[in-house]
C-alpha cells in the first residue's frame, strides 16, 4: 500500500462513524487482527467523545490509528459558518466532504421564556437535517425549492450533533452532552431516508454514545406512512406529523404528500400507533393566512384529531422570499389557539425562532452547491 493511498482514502471505503458497534468488532478482528476491545474503544471515541479525526483517538498505537486511516472514511463535518440570532438561536453551516452545506439550529429555552443569553439554557434543542434538500414538495417550503441534493450518511447525520456538542463546549457550556433534546426538523423528509435516520437514532441512544433518551428524541414527518408505521413498531422516539390543512383538497394543494396518503389514511395510522403510556404523537399544523387559520379549520381538526392522544404545535408561517404564502396575524392565531383548546386540545403556539437569521421551520435551504 503506497503512501498516497493513505493520504487519499478511497470514496468507496467505509465510513467509519456509520457502523455500529458489532460491525465494528468485526472489522477489527476480522480486518485489522485486533482484539475486539478495540471496537468499544473507537465507538466511545467517535461517539461519545465526538472525536473528529483519528490523530484524537490518542490511546490508540500510531500503528493501529494509521491503519484506520488507510481503511476508513471519517465523514466529519466542517463548520463552515454559525450565525447567530438576538434570541439566542444559532444556525450552524456544515461542510460535507463532498462540498455540500448541510444546516442545523441550536435552540436553547429558558424557563423564564426570556432569553438569558449569559446563563445555561433549560434545554438545549438540536433540530438536524436528514437529508440536503427535499423532494416532498411542500409548496410552502423553502427546502423544496432545493428538490433533492441526496441523502445524508449516518455519520453525517450523527456528526451534526457531535459538531454542535465541541462547539458548545467551546462556547463555555461545558457539559459532557450539552445538548439536552435533538428533532429532525431540519432540511429533509427523514422517513425518506429511514436506514440512516434509523441506524444514527440506535446510536444516539447508545448507552457507549450520548446515550439520550427515546423521551429526548422527536422525528417529524410529513406523512409517509409505511415508513411512519415502521418507525412506531421498530422505535420509542417520539412522533410528530406535519398536519397543515384540514380537507383532503386543501392539503394536497400544500402538500403532495396528501394525494398519495391522504388524511384519512394518515390519520387511521396514527390512531394505530403503539405508543408508550402517557406518550402523545405532536402535530404540527402551520398557520398560513387565508388557507389554513379559519376557525371551521379549527372545528375541522378536532374532529380528525378524535381519539388520537394528541398535542397540535401551532406554527405561524414563517414568509419566504419567493413564495406566495402570507401569515396570519397574531390575534388570528391566538382565536385558532384558543377555540381548538376549547374544543379540549393540548395546543401550543410555537414561538418561531432564530427568523432573523433565516433558521426557522421552513427557511432551511442552501443552494447546494459544491
Ligand atoms: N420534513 C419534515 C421535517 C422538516 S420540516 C416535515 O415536513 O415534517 C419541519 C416543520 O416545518 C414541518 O412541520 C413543516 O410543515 C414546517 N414548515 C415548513 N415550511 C414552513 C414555513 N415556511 N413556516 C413555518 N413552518 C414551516
Ligand atoms: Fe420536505 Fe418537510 Fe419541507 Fe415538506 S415541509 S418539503 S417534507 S422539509
Amino acid at each position: 500500500m503506497t503512501s498516497s493511498h493513505a493520504k487519499t482514502v478511497s470514496p468507496e471505503s467505509p465510513d467509519l462513524r456509520s457502523l455500529d458497534l458489532e460491525r465494528l468488532a468485526s472489522e477489527m478482528t476480522e480486518g485489522l487482527g485486533e482484539r475486539a476491545f478495540r471496537a468499544k474503544q473507537i465507538y466511545r471515541w467517535l461517539h461519545k467523545r465526538c472525536a473528529a479525526s483519528f490523530e484524537e483517538m490518542t490511546d490508540l498505537s500510531r500503528d493501529l490509528r494509521m491503519s484506520l486511516r488507510e481503511r476508513y472514511r471519517l465523514d466529519t463535518l466542517e463548520i463552515d459558518r454559525i450565525e447567530r440570532s438576538s434570541d439566542g438561536t444559532s444556525k450552524l453551516g456544515l461542510r460535507t466532504r463532498d462540498g455540500l452545506i448541510v444546516e442545523s439550529v441550536h435552540i436553547p429555552e429558558w424557563r423564564s421564556r426570556t432569553p438569558q443569553i449569559d446563563t445555561a439554557p433549560d434545554r438545549s434543542t438540536l433540530c438536524i437535517s436528514s437529508q440536503v434538500g427535499c423532494n416532498m414538495g411542500c409548496r410552502f417550503c423553502l427546502t423544496s425549492r432545493m428538490g433533492l441534493v441526496r441523502n445524508l450518511t449516518v455519520g453525517e447525520i450523527l456528526d451534526q450533533v457531535y459538531r454542535a456538542c465541541r462547539w458548545l463546549q467551546t462556547e463555555g457550556n461545558g457539559s459532557p452532552r450539552p445538548i439536552t433534546n435533538l428533532v429532525f426538523m431540519g432540511m429533509g423528509e427523514p422517513l425518506n431516508n429511514y436506514a440512516n435516520v434509523r441506524a444514527a437514532i440506535d446510536v444516539l441512544l447508545s448507552s457507549d454514545g450520548l446515550d439520550f433518551s427515546h423521551r429526548h428524541m422527536t422525528v417529524s414527518t410529513s406523512g409517509v406512512v409505511p415508513a411512519l408505521e415502521r418507525l412506531g413498531r421498530e422505535t420509542d422516539v417520539k412522533v410528530a406529523v406535519s398536519l397543515t390543512g384540514t380537507t383532503d383538497e386543501v392539503r394536497s394543494s400544500l402538500m403532495p404528500v396528501n394525494e398519495r396518503w391522504p388524511l384519512k389514511v394518515l390519520l387511521e395510522a396514527c390512531r394505530r400507533m403503539p405508543l408508550r403510556r402517557g406518550r402523545r404523537i405532536t402535530f404540527e399544523y402551520v398557520l398560513i393566512r387565508g388557507i389554513t387559520d379559519s376557525l371551521e379549520d379549527v372545528d375541522r381538526l378536532a374532529h380528525l384529531l378524535r381519539s388520537i392522544p394528541s398535542k397540535v404545535n401551532l406554527i405561524s408561517y414563517n414568509e419566504c422570499s419567493g413564495l406566495p404564502f402570507k401569515s396570519p396575524s397574531g390575534e388570528q392565531v391566538e382565536r385558532f389557539r384558543s377555540r381548538l383548546a376549547e374544543r379540549g386540545f393540548t395546543a401550543v403556539v410555537r414561538r418561531s425562532r432564530g427568523s432573523d437569521i433565516a433558521a426557522a421551520c421552513g427557511q432551511l435551504a442552501t443552494s447546494g452547491q459544491k
